[in-house]
């Protein structure tokens, strides 16, 4: 009797599992099913992959992607197909960030009963439109010419993207055959830099040096350094272009006096140091729209003063992330207040019905006090005026740091600039970023210009 017991124990217990079990795959097939069927692996079913798919349009409605008798089809321009490849994707899905990768379902308009091919009135696909300017990418596809990097340009007032471009790129109709994963013409050429890469920032970094100091002492804009161009700590050497003399924050950051800064890092410690960056969402992936962006990273829990010293100026094991800057240059510019980037402005039925619109999704958050971030701003400001001339960005009014990130010894610098400009009419931030290039003022400063000049309608 016992025995019998046990067994139809045992016995319910196999059949609830099995019915638990079940209930689980189906909630997951009707929950997965569009993505299951979608996926990138099942091309074979879909013909190009896209055939039927919506339209994508740029924020002026020039159409970037559209499907015509069973084809994909793209911009008719080679320049925009290839500065937007990164943003949009391609028929294969090389793209794992794009448009066309994240936004399948959306786009292709997934039925559940009739799948991937539904009846002429059960057809839903989708329209996408973003706020990116086609034309703005096209000039900085070409200001970044030949190098490697990436160029990023947002509304710091509304979050919306006007520009994202990524080099090397190709033409969708023509996607390269890389034999060799080295060869410069194509290396990391899926990778979308400004959403996917982290890189050495250098001297760019200053200015979060400089946030944290102004975050955390009362003193921090009358803190005074003395630099003799080389600093001796832990018995190893930290290094300036020149020796500077005396210098207070705002006249060592346009100096970029990396003495200052590093003994500033060191002055801080690294428990503020740490905690202050991961408050500025270092070491976190950022979230746009659909898209999981690579972190930046800022760790000195081991390190020494020399390597603390090092991280405060740009060095050591830090890594920026060209969007990540973007975050933080929009709370500098908006009084502490980062509104969080967006590409998606709107989805709609090829009927016009507007299903999703981003008015009623705009997030922010508030990462500096509005006295740190208008403080930043007034330094970046004083930089370009004594540093770099207003003639780099005329009638802008604009705040900027460059960088010049060392890599490796076999490697040239990466060449940076951030900033944006303060003028009410046009609130834009921007970042850009060449790797294996040269000094951040002479190839990522031009970049910028043109790309801003362009945008903004100034000369
Ligand atoms: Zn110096």
């Amino acid at each position: 009797m016992r025995e019998t017991r046990i067994r139809s124990i045992i016995l319910s217990f196999i059949i609830f599992g099995f019915l638990f079990g079940l209930g689980l795959l189906s909630f997951k097939l009707f929950v997965n099913s569009a993505t299951y069927a979608l996926s990138p692996i099942n091309r074979h079913l879909l013909g190009n992959g896209l055939s039927r798919a919506g339209d994508i349009l740029d924020r002026n409605n020039v159409v970037l992607a559209h499907s015509e008798d069973e084809k994909r089809l793209y911009n008719q321009d080679v320049n925009i197909r290839k500065a937007l490849l990164h943003t949009v994707g391609d028929n294969e899905s090389h793209i794992q960030t794009s448009i066309q990768s994240l936004y399948r379902n959306e786009l292709y308009g997934y039925n559940f009963i009739f799948g991937i091919d539904p009846p002429e009135f059960l057809k839903n696909s989708n329209n996408i439109k973003l706020t990116i300017d086609s034309n703005i990418c096209k000039i900085a596809l070409n200001a970044l010419g030949n190098n490697r990097g990436a160029v990023c340009v947002c509304n710091y007032k509304t979050g919306e993207i006007i520009c994202m471009v990524s080099t090397p790129t190709y033409d969708p109709y023509k996607p390269p055959v890389i034999t060799n994963d080295k060869d410069p013409n194509y290396e990391g050429v899926y990778l979308n830099r400004v959403l996917s890469c982290s890189f050495t920032p250098g001297s760019v970094f200053k200015v979060v040096t400089a946030a944290c100091a102004l975050e955390n002492e009362q003193d921090a804009e009358d803190r005074i350094y003395t630099c003799k161009k080389i600093m001796d700590v832990d018995n190893k050497k930290i290094t300036c272009m020149a020796a500077h003399g005396e210098k207070d924050l705002k006249n060592a950051l346009m100096r970029s006096c990396n003495i200052y800064f590093a003994s500033l890092a060191i002055d801080l410690g690294k428990d503020k140091m740490n905690s202050f960056t991961n408050s500025l969402l270092f070491n976190k992936r950022l979230q746009i729209d659909k898209i999981s962006t690579k972190e930046s990273n800022y760790n000195v829990t081991n390190s020494n003063n020399y390597e603390l010293g090092w991280s405060g100026v740009g060095q050591y094991t830090d890594l920026l992330n060209p969007m990540h800057s973007i975050v933080i240059l929009n709370a500098i510019a908006n009084s502490g207040e980062s509104i969080d980037p967006y590409l998606i402005k709107e989805i709609s039925e090829s009927d016009g019905t507007i299903k999703y619109h981003i008015d009623n999704n705009i997030n922010s958050h508030t990462l500096l006090t509005k006295s740190t971030a208008d403080k930043l701003k007034s330094m970046m400001r004083y930089n370009v005026q004594k540093n770099y001339g207003d003639s780099l960005f005329p009638g802008l009014n604009a705040f900027a740091k460059t960088g010049t990130g060392e890599t490796s010894e076999n490697k040239k610098p990466n060449a940076w600039i951030f900033g944006g400009s303060t003028n009410e009419n046009t609130p834009y931030s921007f970042c850009v970023v060449v790797e294996d290039s040269g000094f951040g003022i002479n190839v990522a400063g031009p970049i910028a210009s043109t790309v801003m000049k362009a945008l903004c309608k100034v000369k």
